[in-house]
């Protein structure tokens, strides 16, 4: 039985272009899922800045609150000193007003440092939904370029397809038993060249005699790896 070489090169590079469209069609959900993960991160920075910011918020009111009613007392205390009945109860009121207004005077530094930090946190929640919005916006255009990629790839995969079972159909019918068995385990790997001194694929060395079934163009598969072999496009055989 005599084998078309070209016609099992030409199979083997039909195998190959679909195995590698296929492998760049898979890719496209992974380059969606990599930035949808990066929106996510975005995503989580923004809800983390807003809570912190919420946090300190309340941490100002409450202190702020605070502040007033200790005031209040104050201005209490201070119209008590009036009606005071003794010197010493009137020295013991004003220590106790110096105390207050001096925890008061801490605390009001303390709101101060609240009231700056808020200005730095509103400020990071900006630059967080600025980068949150520019994340939301590649996966937008990632997503749109994926899909039109697939959609050409899907169309090369199916004329490729049509092209495969074309030349399929040029395999002499007692090796295409063969043939399916080896694509089915192998994949784009079913086939290889050879130079008719190793096999292209596990570099298994010729016997002489499988270089001489070469040139009479036989069906040869390799002792090491079971590739259907056929040779380099420059062999004898390949004329
Ligand atoms: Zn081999």
């Amino acid at each position: 039985m005599n084998i078309d070489y070209g016609m099992l090169r030409t199979l083997h590079r039909l195998l190959r272009q679909i195995a590698d469209v296929r492998e760049r069609i898979d890719k496209g959900p992974k380059k969606v899922k990599l930035v949808q993960q990066n929106e996510l991160k975005f995503q989580q920075t923004v809800d983390a800045a807003k809570e912190t910011l919420t946090q300190t918020k309340m941490a100002a009111d409450a202190k702020q609150l605070q502040l007033g009613e200790r005031e209040a007392t104050i201005e209490k205390l201070k119209g008590n000193l009036n009606t005071c009945d003794s010197n010493k109860e009137f020295q013991l009121l004003k220590d106790r007003i110096a105390a207050d207004e001096q925890a008061n005077s801490v605390l009001s530094d303390e709101i101060l440092e609240l009231l700056e930090r808020i200005d730095v946190l509103e400020e990071k929640l900006t630059t967080a939904k600025v980068n949150h919005e520019k994340a939301q916006a590649e996966t937008k255009t990632i997503r749109t370029n994926v899909s039109a990629e697939l959609e050409k790839l899907n169309r090369e995969l199916a004329q490729l397809n049509v092209d495969l079972e074309e030349q399929e159909k040029l395999i002499p019918t007692d090796l295409k038993v063969d043939y399916r068995r080896l694509v089915e385990k192998k994949g784009e790997d079913a086939l290889t060249d050879t130079d008719a001194e190793t096999c292209g694929y596990c570099n298994q060395r010729f016997t002489t005699q499988m270089a001489a079934d070469l040139l009479m163009k036989k069906a040869m598969f390799c002792k090491g790896c079971g590739c259907l072999l056929y040779p380099v496009a420059n062999h004898p055989a390949s004329k």
